[in-house]
């Protein structure tokens, strides 16, 4: 049987959106038909049906009311898919034959912007990538807020993908080519392809600050967003370049392990360095902390910009309360732009943007009166924006959500607003004297005037006392079960005028919110500049907030690599021990000694010592300052980490293979200006090999990198390093016996650690008495076995041929591009490379 014509406009319509749900205007419903409806019936748990045809004919179908759509598109988008909204285009009354649709939006993951999923403290990017010589292209905006960035990242697609997950992008729009090449690389990853065909203008000013060659990668994305959101862009802000010289470069897994914005746990941010310094009022500061978190500064100009405004802040304290106070009912400006420039904002919006603008004059009063340089400068940058209070004077108090209920615009703005408004309410006052009047001339109390959709204003009276009805005036309009009800001509009159006003006042209101909200569109990109303004305070006064509560000091910069902390922390250790004493320790490296060697029994501290000096770093190139009793330090380029064994499991590759490709990352990428963590190196595999490849690395690092290092170990044999590395030095965390038990003191001392505590921690954690002694008995023969063991193997010339095997690890390390391997070459790789050193054993 041949397709309805409507099912053809159907099948006509999801030809141009295959990857997409359709979601079908029919009437009062969305209607999804074949595999859509098949999908989306499971994805959405709502009821499957069938429409035409007989048997095998019938078409499944599945529907969702309008008014509740955005609920289940918003589910949809939040499951990693795409929804094309198609409406009726026509009036269906005055239509014959099948009514015309069209899509109106694609709304993808990128591109979605409100519902319960859209996070309003985080941003929502979608990017563009394209490639470039020696690496990507990249630009990415947030349509909520018009914000975009456009940037370089250096190195293949791994680099790519680890900036997009860093950045939490789910969507990225690509040429073909480039999506053939990245779904084999990123299952999860959303590829969306434009192929640029039609060409696309864009006004130059978006691109003004960034390099030409970028701009493509930018043109692609707005060509994107242009075709599936067929609204104004107009709020979209010129592309930032992010230049990559002047940001603190860490990569994903990096602010995975230091657990900068996200846990390594996952799940919410408890534990994370984010966690401990948000003290923002505004979701747009929480916004910013984030933004900076994500790219720390490696511009000490730029950094010490921030400093001041943290220490102008530290020092006024009750301007800062008083700030605070403002900020908190300052509504969040880049989001309610971003709805006034796509035409969704609604008189509430609206009355928000007015009430936040108006704290401005505030805002920037308490910052002139600070009697704090700093502060009196940052307060001539905040643009009030005066025009747009004017323009939003138009909007009543408390507008309702809906735009075409009324009650938007506020009395005396309109002389025919007002004259309308007067006709419908002076109507109603009519009526209300109506009723008083008729329950006298009946005499029954009960009567009353009410109205309804259909039939208009009427008169009701009951079934009992409608003897009582004046039925010579009164006609019938409606019989209920124990009343009737009637109309007068009299009524009917007022009823006419009444309506009309009504209608007219809507009509004219609605009109009115338009035009303010079109006017209101021209101040868009000022209203941004002073959201971000804004922002970067809530942000400023939360740094010095933390500051405070938890004594941070200020931070000082050299141009060199030295790093000078004394009595440094780890903020959220710190924090999570509650009311326990957090043991503070000094750390010093630079020209004269770049690298510490770590030893120490485990859970001693070794490992949140080495983050405790990252998250020192980040935290003072950010603006912040940072949890010790002084620190000097250098402007780093790069923080590499090697930290842990997370998500090895997930990606199905060795701990020890991962372990690998971090550590082969960060060989390659590092600079004398970096830091190097590198924690437990070669764990994962037989322990001469894994020495042998620790110890490579660290005389590799010593030699050819010079970068800030520190290396924790367990093999004690590497201690011995010390005396042939200059610049090495060990460091042990200490701890003690105390009655055959161990005590942690957390302090970090010069010198190696002299003996393993693992049996100790095992009997803390509890474990038979038995195993325990049994345990302590192996323990000596294994040290005698060792001792004896280690004799020989410098017999067998292993450490004396170490030189050439080191120089083979290295150079697989260096230059097999281990990354690029499939996980089955690697491991072949790694067998074949344990062989060659236990064969030179
Ligand atoms: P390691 O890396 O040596 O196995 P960790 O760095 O993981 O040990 O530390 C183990 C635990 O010891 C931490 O979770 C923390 O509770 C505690 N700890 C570490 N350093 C300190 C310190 N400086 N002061 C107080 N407690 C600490």
């Amino acid at each position: 049987m041949a397709p309805t014509p409507m099912i053809q406009q159907y099948l006509q319509v999801k030809s141009e959106y295959q990857d997409a749900f359709l979601f079908f205007r029919l009437g009062d419903f969305y209607e999804m038909f074949y595999d859509d409806a098949i999908k989306a019936s499971q994805l959405l748990e709502i009821t499957l049906t069938s429409r035409g045809g007989n048997g095998e004919d019938r078409i499944p179908m599945c529907g969702v009311p309008h008014h509740s759509a955005k609920n289940y598109i918003d589910q949809l988008i939040q499951k990693g898919h795409k929804v094309a909204v198609c409406e009726q285009v026509e009036d269906p009354k005055t239509t014959k034959g099948v009514v015309k649709r069209e899509v109106v939006r694609l709304i993808t993951p990128g591109t979605h912007t409100e519902g319960k999923s859209v996070d309003a403290k985080a941003n929502n990017f979608i990017a563009a990538a394209d490639e470039v010589a020696g690496g990507f292209g990249l630009a990415y905006l947030d349509i909520s807020t018009g914000e975009s960035t456009a940037t370089y990242i250096a190195g293949n697609e791994k680099a790519l993908l680890n900036e997009l997950q860093a950045l939490h992008i789910r969507e990225l729009v690509v040429s073909e080519q480039l999506r053939l090449l990245l779904a084999e690389e990123d299952q999860q990853l959303i590829l969306s392809v434009e192929h640029m065909e039609a060409p696309f203008t864009a006004e130059p000013a978006l691109f003004a600050n960034c390099p030409s060659e970028l701009e493509m990668c930018g043109k692609r994305l707005l060509a994107y967003i242009a075709a599936t959101q067929k609204q104004s862009l107009g709020h979209i802000q010129p592309f930032a370049f992010r230049e990559n010289a002047r940001i603190l470069g860490i990569d994903y897994y990096s602010k995975r392990n230091l657990e900068l914005i996200e846990s390594i746990r996952g799940g919410d941010n408890k534990g994370t360095l984010l966690w401990l310094l948000d003290e923002t009022v505004t979701a747009m500061g929480s916004r910013k902390l984030k933004q900076w978190l994500h790219q720390p500064l490696a511009d000490r100009f730029a950094i010490e910009a921030r400093q001041q405004m943290v220490e102008a802040l530290m020092d006024r304290y009750f301007v800062r309360v008083e700030l605070q106070q403002l900020l908190k009912q300052v509504y969040d400006l880049e989001r309610l732009s971003g709805r006034v420039a796509f035409g969704s904002a609604s008189g509430r919006d609206l009355a928000q943007l007015r009430n936040s603008l108006e704290k401005i004059p505030e805002l920037v009063r308490e910052l002139e009166d600070s009697g704090h340089a700093s502060l009196e400068q940052f307060s001539a940058g905040l643009d009030p924006c005066p025009e747009v209070c004017e323009l939003l004077a138009a909007i009543s108090d408390n507008p309702p959500l809906s735009a075409k209920e009324g009650g938007i615009i506020r009395d005396g703005f309109n002389a025919q607003l007002d004259e309308y408004r007067d006709a419908s309410r002076n109507g109603k006052d009519w009526i209300a004297e109506l009723e008083q009047k008729e329950r006298a001339k009946t005499g029954i109390r009960s009567l009353k005037i009410g109205y309804n959709r259909i039939f208009g204003y009427y008169i009701e009276i009951s079934k009992a006392n409608m003897h009582l009805a004046d039925l010579e005036r009164y006609e019938r309009k409606q019989t209920l079960a124990n009343a009737e009800r009637y109309i007068t001509p009299e009524l009917k009159e007022k009823e006419t005028l009444i309506l009309t006003a009504e209608e007219k006042s809507l009509t004219l209101e609605y009109e009115l919110f338009v035009s303010v909200r079109e006017q209101v569109k021209e101040y868009i990109s000022r209203i941004q500049q002073l959201a971000s303004k804004v922002s970067a305070l809530d942000v400023y006064i939360s740094f010095s907030e933390v500051a405070e509560k938890y004594r941070f000091t200020k931070p000082v910069f050299n141009d060199g690599r030295k790093i000078s902390i004394r009595e440094g922390r780890h903020p959220v250790v710190e924090k999570m021990l509650n009311k326990q004493h957090y043991v503070p320790n000094d750390c010093e490296l630079g020209d004269d000694g770049n690298m510490l060697l770590i030893t120490g029994p485990n859970m001693s501290g070794k490992s949140t010592y080495m983050r405790q000096v990252a998250l020192t770093i980040v935290l003072a190139q950010i603006g912040s300052y940072v949890p010790a009793a002084s620190a000097e330090l250098p402007i780093v380029d790069q923080i590499f980490t090697r930290i842990g064994a997370a998500d090895d499991l997930v990606s199905g590759q060795s701990t020890f293979m991962v372990e690998m490709m971090e550590s082969q990352y960060a060989i390659t990428h590092a600079t004398e200006r970096s830091l190097l963590l590198f924690d437990e190196i070669g764990r994962g595999t037989s322990t001469y090999d894994g020495m042998a490849l620790a110890q490579s690395m660290i005389e590799y690092i010593h030699e050819q990198i010079g970068a800030n290092t520190l290396f924790s170990t367990h093999y004690h044999e590497l201690t011995a390093l010390e005396e042939t590395l200059p610049k090495l030095s060990n460091v042990h965390v200490s701890a003690m016996e105390q009655s055959g038990k161990v005590v942690f003191l957390h302090k970090v001392k010069r010198g190696p650690a002299d003996k393993s505590y693992g049996v100790h921690v095992a009997e803390l954690a509890n474990l038979p008495e038995a195993i325990l002694r049994r345990a302590r008995e192996l323990l000596l023969s294994f040290e005698a076995d060792n001792h004896k063991t280690q004799q020989q193997a410098e017999q067998l010339s292993f450490f004396d041929e170490r030189d050439t095997v080191n120089e083979e690890v290295l150079q697989t390390i260096k230059d097999a591009s281990i990354s690029r391997m499939t996980p089955l070459e690697a491991l072949q790789l790694i067998n074949d490379l344990q062989e060659k050193i236990s064969g030179g054993g």
